[in-house]
């Protein structure tokens, strides 16, 4: 059985499977599958919790999997990132690990704040704006007083989120992460689908990079862009895989362990 096809038997109130599932047809018995989830946590309780987590069953397990994260962080950080950081190193490490976190757990639901609008649904920009028409003489056509504009800041609603002041993760394939092809399809004769160049046939967006740049560079001003993409990127994308890794390594364990 797959890890994630034993959600639904989760008790969400306690860490522990329910004892009392019902068993029926095909699934395990409460008493393997509790077998199964005490093996998987023995192979990997990072894996575990970061994939209950990430699957809303308790939050519970989103701080214990940011605090295994976090270790992790300690032990690889590259030795230029520790040396940048100085003594904000567990501040930044403990912000970094939140937020790959976050983007390990991302799915096509997942709402965002807008980047552009910073969540408030409007944006202001400067415009000309017309304060006085203008006065024309319809007889002569003859123009008496001059139209006046003036350059104005402006509230203009966020074209970037339609004025939500949200995003939403889902990708424009529909969260699907494929899409048709369209040459293929005509030339085959037959609907062919691809996976969606967007996102990767991932179905939702990535967060954007600047966000945890940002972040960072709230805690340490000097930190350059440039430093960040070199330097500190690579090590937050390895930690968002390290997320990724775990839950493979809980799930692998899991179906050994429920038989396939
Ligand atoms: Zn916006
Ligand atoms: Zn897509």
């Amino acid at each position: 059985m797959k890890l994630e096809s034993a959600v639904k038997y989760f008790n969400p109130k306690s860490p522990c499977v329910d004892a009392a599932v019902p068993t029926t047809g095909d699934s395990l018995s409460g008493t393997d599958l509790m077998a199964a989830i005490g093996f998987c946590q023995s192979k990997s309780r990072f894996g575990l919790a970061a994939f209950l987590a990430k699957a809303g069953i308790s939050d519970d397990d989103r701080k214990r999997a940011i605090g295994y994260l976090l270790s992790y962080a300690h032990r690889t950080a590259p030795k230029l990132v520790v040396k940048a950081a100085g003594g904000k190193l567990h501040k930044c490490l403990a912000v970094l690990s939140t937020l790959a976190f976050e983007e390990y757990s991302r799915s096509a639901a997942t709402v965002s704040e807008c980047q552009h609008c910073y969540g408030v649904g409007f944006v202001s920009v400067w415009r000309d704006v017309v304060k006085y028409p203008g006065y024309i003489n319809k007889q002569t056509g003859e123009m008496v007083i001059e139209p006046r504009t003036e350059h104005r800041c402006v509230r203009e609603k966020c074209a970037h989120c339609g004025g939500k002041g949200q995003i939403v993760a889902r990708c424009r394939c529909n969260g699907t992460g494929r899409v048709r092809d369209v040459e293929k399809s005509a030339l085959q004769g037959v609907p062919v689908d691809r996976e969606c160049e967007r996102c990767n046939g991932r179905g939702f967006r990535r967060m954007p990079g600047t966000k945890a740049y940002r972040a960072i560079h709230t805690l340490l001003p000097e930190l350059q862009e440039r430093t960040w993409n070199n330097n500190w990127r690579p090590f937050f994308d390895r930690l968002v895989e390290k997320c990724r890794d775990e839950e493979t390594r809980a799930d692998i364990a899991f179906r050994k362990a429920s038989g396939g």
